[in-house]
């Protein structure tokens, strides 16, 4: 009733007539414009959806891709930028054919921060872990991997940049690991910034992978986690207290000692001195990590070391190389 009084008093009134007329060309005008961009955006959809079916075979090819490279981004690290090539490639394709998209698969793969399960031994059994640091040494790592090859013992090889990096190969294939220290072991460099340390140990990491393929996991922080140089030459405060959390959240282990050999306590220390070092420290212990080093001028460190493995298989260490899933040897205090 109501629509029909608006009839009646529309042509009675001549004055209405031109906004009505105004509003119903308004009204075509928007309605052909509705109409024309669903008809448009149909004819899209319907062209890459259906009438490209190469674009709709790609597309599963590199969904296919992209889920093979998520499984393997985890085990191959070295591989990650090919993988982003390829995971980047997909996502193009899959948008492209108007796919859903891959929220999961647009992250970049993420780094393995969980660790493995460490190594436990049964009751009673001794193991210890010899560790050589600031090597490979043209003079001292031929005589170590000998002595170590003469009484079947593995050890570990915290290597810098600046070694003699052509021994890497050889310290591996005697079943011993590479531990990175870092490659200049110039604490004012290193120990400046959280950045700088990083660059460094990047830098030691791309030579040993470069020189063995393989990428070690493995760290020791020169002068240990517990060191002052951070603060006095590296003039970094609390630099170490954020490392020592930080390296194991980037999938890294790093390990300190409970035995040194106070061989880098003084230029040249004597084998007696070495010897009741570990004499001392190793007592009562039934996992040890030693402290020595390999460097050319460190002379009585090489002449110890028989010595030093007699004296811990008497006491019935056997002797093993450091893992990633190996007991942490972590200095209780911080320093910095
Ligand atoms: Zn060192």
């Amino acid at each position: 009733m109501k629509f029909r009084h608006f009839l009646k008093s529309f042509y009675k009134s001549k004055k209405s007539v031109i906004p009505v007329l105004a509003l119903m060309i308004f009204s075509l005008i928007a309605i052909t414009s509705v109409s024309a961009a669903v008809y448009f955006g149909s004819f899209k959809i319907a062209d890459t959806t259906y009438n490209d079916p190469d674009t709709t075979a790609a597309s599963t090819e590199m969904t296919a891709q992209v889920s093979e490279t998520q499984v393997v981004s985890s085990e191959v690290s070295e591989s990650s930028v090919d993988s982003s090539a390829i995971q980047a490639v997909a996502l193009d394709a899959l948008e492209e054919a108007n796919a859903p998209p891959l929220e999961e698969s647009s992250a970049p793969p993420l780094e393995v921060s969980s660790a493995p399960p460490l190594e436990v031994f049964p009751e009673g059994v001794k193991v210890c872990y010899l560790t050589f640091d600031d090597g490979p040494s043209s003079n001292s790592t031929p005589q170590i991997l000998e002595i170590l090859s003469r009484y079947n013992a593995k050890a570990t090889f915290f290597v810098v940049g600046y070694g003699r990096l052509d021994y890497l190969q050889t310290i591996i294939q005697q079943g011993h690991t590479i531990g990175l220290h870092t490659d200049s072991h110039v604490y004012a460099n290193i120990y400046s910034s959280d950045e700088a340390y990083y660059a460094d140990l990047e830098a030691v990491s791309n030579k040993v992978f470069d020189a063995t393929g393989v990428r070690s996991k493995i760290i020791r922080f020169p002068g240990g986690s517990s060191n002052r140089s951070s603060l006095t030459l590296g003039k970094c405060p609390g630099i170490m207290t954020r490392l020592t959390v930080d390296v194991e959240a980037k999938g890294y282990r790093y390990f300190d000692w409970n035995v040194s050999t106070g061989d880098a306590d003084q230029t040249l220390a004597p084998v007696e001195t070495i010897l009741e070092n570990v004499r001392r420290q190793s007592n009562g212990k039934s996992q040890i990590c030693v402290l020595m080093h390999d460097t050319n001028a460190k002379t009585t460190s090489v002449e110890a070391l028989p010595a030093v493995i007699e004296y811990l298989a008497s006491q019935g260490f056997e002797f093993r190389a450091l893992t990633m899933d190996s007991p942490v040897f972590h200095h209780e205090r911080l320093n910095n």
